[in-house]
């Protein structure tokens, strides 16, 4: 089961369990939580990021291209000196 993490809407009114945010595992066919379980204040889920770790190496596989493009323009650029 996925964990999600809510927090507060207002931490000024919610109680300490939500005010800091908290995790609760619940199933993907499940409804979001708009309530606190423990105060009843409005919360709302944290989206967190599984894209990050994706994007990073997305970025890393694109820089890794990149850098098979410089290199074989260099050794164009070499092959051309020796003309
Ligand atoms: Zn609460």
């Amino acid at each position: 089961m996925p964990l999600y993490v809510y927090e507060a809407t207002d931490p000024e009114k919610s109680c300490p369990k939500c005010k800091g945010g908290f995790e609760i595992p619940q199933k993907l066919s499940e409804e979001k939580l708009v309530k606190c379980p423990y105060c009843h204040n409005p919360i709302f889920r944290v989206i967190q990021a599984p894209g990050l770790g994706h994007s990073k190496t997305d970025l890393h596989y694109r820089a890794k291209r990149a850098g098979f493009h410089t290199l074989k323009k260099v050794e164009k650029g070499e092959y051309e000196k020796l003309y």
